[in-house]
């Protein structure tokens, strides 16, 4: 007996394949898990990283629940504040802000920018000083702690784009401190992604500590520390494991991280709060019998879901209209024409004929949002469970 997760298929059937189906019920349920985890911490502040899906019901959703948003460019902070994220709860980060994007933080006074380099921190203090502003900014912090998980989706080691070195951290915030349109506020740090190993996050606590308590020698004061996201989900059970063990995650900060009075704790949480809740529903278009093996060519492909050709991630993949007893072993294709476009080798699945639906599950982080149109594809679409 195969355990699937619970689809609308009749609903399906009236639809075009590929989309996106998402689960508002599990969404909402997960973000109460978040709500409940941090409700006795009134000094921790959780901000959605949009950029793992920035799709407007879910957006708003999140938003409702009263959540900040993490962004990464202009164009996210515009969506933010359409879905309803308030200003004063967005925090921005990204390596190469432009003038225009920095300019639209500074119009809507934005809760801060985690400023990435010295130039930047320039620009920003002569930006604001054009406004006659000051602006609240964190140093990004490389705190040279590996995550383990992919080495794409790792960011917090030495030898990386991401923020400032910790060797060259007095130096940064001397500047900061010096610069008459800027007020530091804090320190931001973010380690990598799908990070499940609680361990790295302790590493990360550690190295905070030390830096915070070797700035407080120096003088300097942090009112804020913003520790990233990166928290991982259970994507080959997702039917068991729905909801990430938040209680677990933030009992790990709350544990090993030094709060001070009056300091505020950030976390930037993206794919822990999306993915499970999503799913690329798509039909079969041929089952092909190879030489060897046999192929199920999907009308999804990795222009819909690219994790599997970029990262080789995992998703677990479900024939949800098929009630077969009988198990058959295919390789799972997309139609696009790059060999990487394989969403899995060798998976067993009820026997699978043409038209049959497949879910491919834990697609609501970094899916929909990645979707692109290689090979002049039409963009995947959105149904969601309320309104279907
Ligand atoms: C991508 C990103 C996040 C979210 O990462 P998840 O692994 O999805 O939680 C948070 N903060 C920053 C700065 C990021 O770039």
């Amino acid at each position: 007996m195969i355990i699937k997760g619970h689809f609308p298929i009749e609903s399906f059937k009236e639809l075009d394949t590929p989309f996106y189906y998402y689960d508002l019920d599990l969404l909402r349920d997960t973000l109460d898990a978040v709500g409940d985890a941090v409700r006795r911490d009134p000094e921790f502040k959780v901000h959605y990283a949009v950029k793992a899906n920035a799709n407007p019901t879910i957006l708003r959703t999140i938003a409702h629940a009263g959540f900040g948003a993490d962004c990464v460019s202009g164009p996210e902070i515009e969506v933010a504040l359409k879905a309803g994220f308030k200003p004063e709860k967005i925090v921005y980060a990204g390596v190469g802000k432009t003038d225009k994007e920095i300019n639209l933080g500074l119009d809507h006074d934005i809760f801060c920018f985690n400023v990435e380099s010295v130039p930047e921190l320039e620009v920003i203090n002569d930006l604001a000083g054009a406004k006659g502003k000051t602006t609240r900014v964190a140093i990004r912090v490389n705190p040279d702690v590996g995550a383990h998980t992919h080495a794409n989706i790792t960011t917090g080691l030495a030898e990386n784009k991401f923020g400032i070195a910790l060797t060259d951290l007095d130096r940064v915030v001397d500047m900061a401190r010096a610069l008459p349109n800027v007020e530091l506020i804090g320190l931001h740090f973010h380690i990598g992604s799908q990070i499940l190993d609680m361990t790295d996050f302790t590493a990360l606590c550690n190295r905070v500590n030390s830096i915070v308590e070797h700035l407080e020698t120096r003088g300097v004061e942090i009112k804020d520390i913003n520790v990233g996201g990166g928290l991982g989900i259970d994507y080959k059970h997702p039917n068991h494991h729905p909801i990430p063990d938040f209680a677990l995650y933030f009992a790990t900060y709350r544990r090993h991280l030094k709060l001070r009075p009056g300091q505020n704790l950030h976390f930037e949480l993206g794919r822990a709060i999306v993915a499970q809740c999503g799913s690329l529903i798509s039909r079969v278009v041929f089952v092909k019998e190879g030489t060897k093996k046999k192929f199920v060519i999907l009308d999804a492909g990795m222009t819909d879901l690219i994790r599997p050709a970029l990262y080789q991630a995992y998703h677990r993949i479900e024939n949800i209209s098929s009630d077969s007893e009988e198990i058959e072993r295919y390789d799972v294709v997309g139609p696009v024409c790059e060999s990487s476009d394989v969403f899995g080798k060798a998976v067993d699945l009820p026997l699978t004929r043409r038209g049959d639906f497949i879910a491919l599950r834990s697609a609501g982080a970094y899916g929909e949002i990645m979707a692109s149109h290689y090979n002049c594809r039409q963009l995947p679409g959105a149904a969601f469970s309320d309104t279907i």
